[in-house]
């Protein structure tokens, strides 16, 4: 490898300012170099698995080089760190988000669905709904409120980690995309990425030991390439998912069954709040989107007014 001689790779992971990119000449340990990527960035993370990255190999360190810059994203999701009072990116490029729930323990939340479904449509990755656990008992209510997110649009799949149902038609499904897998702690996450490929061996179970540490480097996601050819970008147990860099008058849009309603009420007018005539909350009152995702919607875009992070700027 001679000296200079640009690479370009996918990172995996990053841990503090250190990333481990996927180049054809292997995986590198990464730096930024200089400032090239900082200037007019106030993400949390500059960088996030999956992104596409120029490297100049560092010829005196085998196995290391700088990130030199940085490709335009084709999809991002991305979240509020609070801790971090910034933008925070799970995954760039990636084609889908795997909204892992379960059944119980800990409790079917639909709130939860409703928030990642907002921050994919944002950042433009499809949307896959998959309830864990489905060998324990689920609540009626519970299995109609899955229902209604098939009703306006999502794909929602349930399988069952411990005993392997639905695992092979997740494989199949995943096969040739990207995704990322997001949850609450406890849902299951790792154990249905373990499922899909044992090579992966993740911990199961010991949530406290891996991510309520308050450690730097247990908030970041990772992508791993299975040898199945599977591509998943596993993030953290994420307790609250709060949303970020969603403009007030775009929120409503981003709520798959209220585009046809916000529509109406013209857009850059209407918050869909207490306004005289509008379409979103009477639609909501008449039973036409689910008054409990109106609540959702609401709550967001309280957050976002409050803390004001519904601008990039
Ligand atoms: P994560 O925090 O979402 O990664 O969840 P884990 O994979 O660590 O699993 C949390 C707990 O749920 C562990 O005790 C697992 O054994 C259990 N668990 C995971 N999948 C299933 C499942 O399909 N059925 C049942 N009954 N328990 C499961
Ligand atoms: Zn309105």
């Amino acid at each position: 490898m001679t000296d200079g001689q640009a690479l370009t790779g996918r990172v995996l992971r990053g841990i503090n300012t250190i990333y481990d990119v996927a180049t054809d000449a292997g995986t590198l340990r990464c730096l930024i170099k200089g400032k090239v990527l900082k200037t007019g960035s106030r993400d949390y993370n500059p960088i996030a698995p999956g992104d596409v990255v120029s490297i100049e190999p560092d010829p005196a360190t085998p196995g290391t080089g700088k990130i030199t810059s940085l490709a335009a994203r084709r999809t991002t999701l991305a979240r509020w760190n609070r801790k971090g009072k910034a933008s925070q990116v799970l995954a760039a490029n990636a084609d889908l988000a795997v909204c892992v729930t379960s059944t119980r323990s800990p409790p079917f939340r639909p709130r939860f669905i409703d928030r990642l479904a907002a921050a994919a449509e944002d950042g433009g990755l499809e949307v896959l709904i998959l309830l864990n656990k489905c060998d324990l008992e689920c609540g009626e209510d519970d299995l109609d409120r899955l229902d209604d997110f098939r009703r306006i649009g999502y794909r929602v799949h349930r399988c069952s980690a411990a005993t392997g149902s639905g695992i092979h038609w997740l494989a199949r499904f995943l096969k040739g995309k990207t995704a990322v897998f997001v949850g609450q702690s406890g849902v299951g996450k790792s154990s249905v990425l373990n499922a899909l490929s044992p090579g992966l061996g993740l911990r199961v179970g010991d949530l406290s030991a891996r991510y309520d540490r308050g450690s730097h480097t247990t908030t970041n996601a990772a992508l791993f390439v299975t040898p199945g050819g599977l591509e998943v970008i596993d993030t953290p147990g994420i307790r609250e998912l709060l949303l970020a860099g969603i403009e007030l008058h775009d929120l409503a849009f981003r709520f798959r069954e209220f585009a046809p309603f916000a529509a109406k009420c013209g857009v850059a007018v209407c918050l869909h709040e207490d306004e005289d005539g509008c379409a979103v909350r009477e639609a909501a009152e008449k039973g036409k989107v689910h008054p409990d995702r109106y609540e959702s919607y609401l709550r967001v875009l309280a957050e976002l007014r409050e803390s004001g992070r519904f601008s990039h700027g």
